[in-house]
């Protein structure tokens, strides 16, 4: 197949190494990429965001599937024009990929199927966010509607610093404020074809900063999967998945099938696991980041095939996607500064030794090759993936590489899949 993915991350990157695992040899294009990716597929100086431009190159390029990583492109309406010229794409097209953009329109996604979430109420001025906080009591959950790369949300018991919070955003729109749920957090990918899903194996990420998630919210600073610690609940991952496909996943494509919206591409369920059940936190319309990084290292089938069939309306054909027993733990190499300030331009080095531990491949999230060397180019700067048959195995393994790469001032925490290696 002719491939062309677009984004420049490590998500991106995880993507490509999947498809280039397959037996099949495809061509592959990615726009922009970076550094990493451009060892593993051809790097085009293409605007991703411009629908215009990415049609034009899959159509002059017979390109088979064009596969959009970022959120961006989506909003940009890419997806829209790339399926309009008859080429299949995975990705939603505008107006379903609302149910990322907008916490409004996918709160209402969510009451119009059923599906489990918290309480949320919206409010356009401070005495709406004040009366919200009385009626869902503490500790208070505002989030601006709208594209905030994950900083849009505050969850505290402090109420002067959460009217902080929602004054900052009231001014350019409203925001809505949400029941706390408690409980741990799983993510979980189903691809789509606007009819029928198909579920991946659940991941677990960190959006804190710090170790013992201390700090400020960021991308994500790594991630693990599969979660054995589900089995303790509900028997196993497999029920687990039954059940989200089944209360969330389902009703909401069926939902926004039935408004004339078809989702097709890739579902993200963020969950809460609460005492009172599984609770959706957010929807993603794309592969999630850092967890991509993690889930797709043990994906036994062919990812282009998955992504095709879901592009063109087949995965209904298609059996339950299989995953290797190994696991597999990501920690993020983070410039110094991130995520308020990062510094960059920095050297990078050591990846070849990182490389050569068993078990150990890296993800590029932000590089570039100057005259110099490699660099670092962004925030979150390198994914360190261990696939191994423990997860004790899978940590000692990442944080040999980690050690073993150089980045002046970089950040990374040193506590990612801890507590599960312990069999917690
Ligand atoms: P979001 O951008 O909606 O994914 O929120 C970012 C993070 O804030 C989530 O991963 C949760 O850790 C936390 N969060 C969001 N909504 C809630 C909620 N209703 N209750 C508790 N924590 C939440």
């Amino acid at each position: 197949m002719k491939i062309l993915v677009l984004g420049s991350g490590a998500r991106e990157h995880a993507i490509i190494l999947a498809l280039r695992s397959e037996e099949a040899e495809h061509e592959i294009f990615a726009a922009p990429g970076n550094a990493g990716i451009g060892q593993n597929a051809q790097l085009v100086a293409l605007d991703a965001n411009d629908p215009g431009a990415v049609t034009d190159f899959a159509n002059e390029n017979h390109v088979d599937l064009v596969i959009v990583g970022p959120e961006a492109p989506l909003v940009a309406g890419v997806a829209d024009a790339v399926h309009e010229r008859g080429i299949p794409v995975f990705g939603p097209s505008r107006m379903a990929a609302q149910l990322e953009g907008s916490k409004a329109f996918a709160k209402r996604i969510m009451d119009a199927a059923g599906v489990p979430t918290g309480r949320a109420v919206r409010a356009a001025t401070r005495a709406e966010v004040e009366a919200a906080f009385d009626e869902l009591g503490a500790p208070h959950v505002v989030k601006a509607d709208g594209l905030a790369a994950g900083k849009g949300v505050i969850v505290t018991s402090d109420r002067d610093a959460a009217l902080a919070h929602a004054d900052e955003y009231l001014s350019s729109g409203a925001v809505l404020v949400e029941e706390f749920l408690a409980g741990p957090e799983v993510s979980l990918f189903f691809l789509s074809d606007g009819d029928h899903v198909l579920p991946l194996s659940p991941a677990q990420d960190y959006k804190r900063l710090l170790d013992g998630d201390e700090g400020p919210n960021t991308g994500g600073m790594g991630a693990y999967s599969p979660l054995p610690w589900l089995d303790g609940t509900f028997g196993s991952e497999e029920a687990f998945v039954d059940e989200v496909t089944r209360t969330v996943a389902e009703p909401v494509i069926r939902q926004l099938d039935a408004e004339g919206t078809p989702f097709i591409g890739l579902l993200y369920a963020g969950l809460i696991l609460t005492e009172s059940g599984v609770k959706v936190i957010e929807f993603n319309a794309r592969f999630g980041d850092p967890e991509t990084q993690v889930v797709l290292p043990r994906l036994v089938d062919p990812l282009s095939e998955l992504l095709l069939a879901a592009a063109s309306g087949h995965l209904e054909d298609l059996p339950r996607p299989a995953f290797a027993d190994d696991v597999a733990v990501t920690v993020v190499l983070a410039s110094e500064g991130y995520p308020a300030a990062p510094v960059t331009g920095r050297a990078l080095t050591g990846l070849r030794d990182a490389e050569a531990i068993e078990g150990v491949h890296l993800a590029h999230a932000a590089t570039a090759e100057t005259d110099g060397g490699l660099v670092a180019t962004g925030g979150r700067v390198l994914n360190v993936v261990g696939v191994a048959t423990t997860f004790a195995q899978a940590r000692e393994r990442v944080y040999r590489a980690v050690d073993a790469i150089g980045l002046d001032g970089g950040q990374h925490r040193t506590d990612i899949a801890a507590r599960v290696s312990e069999g917690l």
